[in-house]
């Protein structure tokens, strides 16, 4: 199994190579991705594949649920990375269908230690809650808190904050700023 995934490497190293024979040299000597994305877990949804990105163009944090805890110490240091040293010009939080953390989240069940880590989705849920009875069944109720219609990737909930454009601001103080655009960011979204 892992002899196979090295050997899947050394293809895909090869036929990169061939297409573009200064694509490493010139990914080691950089990295200046426009973007910090913050995304789910989910092997479905991997940030390059579905914004289109090549390696390099995008700096990610994933997570069950893609959810922004305010003391997430390992999400944190990844943004204030992404902020002050690669200076990403916009930080997206996206959702898609069918998460698994957001069905869990909607579940009159036990699922462990991840019931913890999905309560900011459940407190959503409760703040939208008449929002969310306009639809007929849960599968909505849940796509309303994953993703937008149209992509099937995007914000969760009204004012969800899934995308901060830094370029509307400036650069600099980019933290700052953020906390002023986003209010309680610790509340989540994608
Ligand atoms: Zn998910």
């Amino acid at each position: 199994m892992l002899a196979d995934l090295l050997e899947r490497n050394r293809d895909w190293s090869a036929s990169r190579q061939a297409q573009e024979p200064d694509y490493f040299t010139r990914l080691a000597a950089l990295q200046a991705p426009e973007y910090f994305w913050i995304g789910c877990s989910d092997s479905r949804v991997p940030a390059n594949v579905v914004a289109g990105l090549d390696p390099g163009e995008v700096f990610v944090h994933r997570n069950v649920a893609n959810i922004v805890h305010s003391s997430d110490m390992n999400l944190l240091s990844a943004l204030e990375f992404a902020v002050d040293a690669l200076k990403v010009r916009e930080i997206i939080v996206c959702g898609h269908y069918g998460c698994g953390g957001v069905k869990a989240a909607t579940e009159d069940l036990p699922h462990g230690l991840v019931d913890h880590w999905l309560e900011p989705i459940r407190r959503l849920a409760r703040a939208y809650a008449v929002d969310l009875r306009r639809e007929t069944d849960i599968e909505g109720r849940r796509d309303r808190l994953d993703a937008d219609p149209a992509t099937g990737l995007g914000p969760r909930g009204k004012g969800a904050c899934p995308r901060i454009d830094l370029r509307a601001e400036g650069r600099a103080p980019a933290r700052s700023r953020l906390h002023h655009r986003t209010g309680p960011f610790q509340r989540g979204g994608g």
